[in-house]
């Protein structure tokens, strides 16, 4: 089955030609059509199966077409547990855009928020960042949520393994209810389906 099935543009599908992906991995071929359905997705997926993109790219596909984003807002949120996966999914995320005028950044803590503030006042359409970061950067109005229509929690267990779940709960409390959320991690524990359930309705659940 190769990528032009699955309902995405030609410079998305330009971009990972250009990348030689010969066709989408299980969890991609799964989870891309749901995910552009609008629907809520639980997926049980590992680091190496091609998790990123599978949610990346329909986030390009919803968001190419929109008029650009307006001053310190983002249309949606990617977080991570740490730094390094924040900078390698943000990094994916601009070879997939590669064709569209679509921005996104990585932002995460330990380092001057200065940069990380100015670069947020154009607005960004796809923000990746790690909890604590991003609940500073809100709570000194850098940055609204009013705009955003996605949340998604990549590596989940991770995130509750490293402590963050108070942090998460707080970060969901202050999006708009009505949002599309997508839940990536590598286990589905208990603890893992109880976030799930705060944060999500309904969710389509994978399993790869
Ligand atoms: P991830 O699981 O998201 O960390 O991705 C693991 C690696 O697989 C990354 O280096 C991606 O660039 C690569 N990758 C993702 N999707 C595909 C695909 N459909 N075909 C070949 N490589 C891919």
């Amino acid at each position: 089955m190769p990528f032009s099935t699955l309902g995405l543009s030609d410079p998305i599908l330009k971009a990972i030609s250009e990348l030689e992906y010969s066709a989408p991995t299980p969890v991609q071929k799964q989870a891309i059509p749901e995910i552009l359905r609008g629907n809520d997705l639980l997926a049980a997926a590992q680091t190496g199966t091609g998790k990123t993109a599978s949610f990346v790219l329909p986030l390009l596909q919803r968001f190419q077409d929109l008029p650009k984003i307006r001053p310190k807002r983002i249309r949606a949120l990617i977080l991570t547990p740490t730094r390094e996966l924040a900078v390698q999914v943000a990094d994916n995320i601009a070879k997939y855009s590669k064709y569209l005028p679509l921005t996104s950044m990585a932002m995460y803590g330990g380092v001057d928020i200065a940069p990380q503030k100015q670069r947020l006042i154009e607005g960004i359409d796809i923000l990746v960042a790690t909890p604590g970061r991003l609940l500073d950067m809100h709570s000194q109005r850098a940055l609204h949520f009013d705009e955003l229509s996605v949340l998604v929690l990549d590596e989940a267990d991770r995130m509750l393994d490293m402590g963050f779940i108070e942090d998460i709960n707080k970060i969901i409390e202050r999006l708009p209810t009505e949002r599309q959320n997508l839940l990536f991690s590598a286990t589905l524990s208990k603890q893992v389906r109880f976030l799930a359930k705060t944060a999500i309705e309904d969710p389509v659940e994978i399993e790869i």
